[in-house]
């Protein structure tokens, strides 16, 4: 299989100031081309830093070095001259290139109003045309260029990509099309890739059935399984080639017989997307205590969402019950305001205030405070009312601190919705 690393430069990213999305984007478009990601490494913008990532990767056989970040035009910026160093490549100035940066940054300054001498532009910007000997250079969306340089018997393709994320996604395309990238990725597998969502299964249940399946389905090895646990939802991609296409059906079987109905997605849709799908047609409201917002939030992340999402109500003291949903009062007093009682009332109150067809609340002890022997931490009322008059109500206790009760409280009530 043909395998790639990446190489995530800049000291922001090192330090956390700015969060990476080049590694996660180029991990995702690896995988969708069938080359298999070896590591992510993210390192200072330091000469010696980047070219011990550069010889650690190819030490490990990799076949693509992809890199970004480091490719401005001042004297901090040096991945190309450290790549060139590691391919044993001299810089060189490309005329072309310079003419392309050039107009590219007469045209910015203009677009500014201000009329540049295309002279000292040339001057400033020439570092970025400088380019590793036999290298490709893919034009920039920004000012800086891409630049491939193509394996030599024995060491990986690198390919060099700039770090503003825009800039990087805008010139992928073009850089795969390269004579070096489709060298390096030459011998890729085709792959199949099929994600199962579960919710409210612990993750132990699962790991005791693909045991069983590694026991009793042929061909199981083959496939890459990984799962992982987010909030309450477990999510398995398994990753096969075509002709494991059986094989995955085989433990799709099993696991649908086992927890079929805690699988609530085999098709790569988020319960976020069921639910917008559901809701195609209808109105919903809010009425969140515990969570503030969260699933009002949530609902609205998808594009879209103002056709169904009429409004909400964040009602976080007993005050904002009683005066903007119209909870009774008593109904606190006898039961307290974590109780289904009040989030039922809570939802009703939402859907006669905004007169939708279907409502949500929640009222619950996110802590670390709050907590009473019969109400611990993490006691969550949900409820929901229709149009029709009907009103349900849930109690659940949710695990965690603070942020992963109201996390897990606004999953849940995306899964109540898509019930
Ligand atoms: P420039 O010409 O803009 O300097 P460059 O290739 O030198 O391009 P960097 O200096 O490494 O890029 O990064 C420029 C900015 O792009 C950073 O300050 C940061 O805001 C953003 N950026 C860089 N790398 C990443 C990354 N991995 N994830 C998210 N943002 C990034
Ligand atoms: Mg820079």
């Amino acid at each position: 299989s043909v395998r790639a690393g990446i190489v995530v430069t800049g000291t922001e990213v090192l330090t956390g100031r700015v969060a990476d999305q080049n590694g996660p984007w180029l991990a995702d478009r690896l995988l969708e081309l069938g080359v298999e990601l070896a590591h992510i490494t993210i390192c200072a913008d330091r000469e010696a830093d980047i070219d011990a990532q550069l010889r650690f990767l190819a030490s490990n056989g990799v076949d693509l070095i992809v890199t970004s970040g480091g490719l401005g035009p001042t004297a901090d910026d040096m991945t190309v001259a450290t790549v060139a160093a590691f391919c044993g490549r001299e810089l060189e100035l490309d005329t072309d290139l310079e003419s392309t940066i050039t107009d590219i940054v007469a045209r910015w300054a203009r677009k500014r109003g201000s009329d540049p001498d295309l002279e000292s532009v040339r001057i400033a910007t020439r570092k970025q045309a400088m380019v590793p000997v036999g290298a490709t250079w893919i034009t920039p969306t920004g000012t800086a260029p891409g630049v491939v340089v193509t394996a030599e018997s024995g060491t990986p393709t690198v390919l060099v990509l700039p770090g503003p994320p825009r800039e990087l996604q805008a010139m992928w395309p073009a850089a795969v099309e390269t004579a070096g990238v489709q060298k390096a990725i030459a011998g890729r597998t085709e792959y199949r890739q099929e994600t199962i969502r579960m919710f409210g299964l612990p993750e132990s249940e699962l790991a005791d059935s693909l045991r069983i399946g590694e026991d009793t389905i042929a061909g199981f090895d083959a496939l890459e399984i990984t799962t992982c646990l987010r909030k309450g939802e477990v999510e398995m991609v398994t990753r096969f080639e075509p002709d494991g296409a059986s094989t995955y059906d085989a433990i799709l079987a099993l696991l649908d017989e086992r927890h079929g109905s805690q699988i609530f997605s085999t098709d790569g849709a988020t319960v976020d997307e069921q639910v917008a799908a559901l809701l195609a047609g209808r109105r919903i409201a809010t009425a969140e205590s515990c969570t503030a917002g969260m699933i009002a939030a949530r609902l609205t992340d998808l594009a879209g969402s103002s056709a169904y999402v009429a409004g909400g109500v964040v009602a976080y003291e007993n005050e904002a019950k009683i005066g903007l949903l119209d909870v009774d009062p008593a109904l606190i007093d006898t039961h307290g305001a974590v109780s289904e009682p009040v989030a039922e009332a809570m939802a009703r109150g939402a859907l006669a205030r905004l007169g939708t067809d279907i409502a949500i609340s929640t009222s619950g002890i996110a802590g670390p405070g709050g907590g009473t022997a019969d109400k611990p931490v993490g006691t969550v009322c949900f409820g929901i009312a229709l149009a029709d008059g009907s009103a349900r109500a849930t109690t659940l206790r949710l695990p965690g601190d603070r942020s992963d009760v109201r996390e897990r409280s606004t999953t849940v009530a995306m899964h109540l919705l898509r019930r």
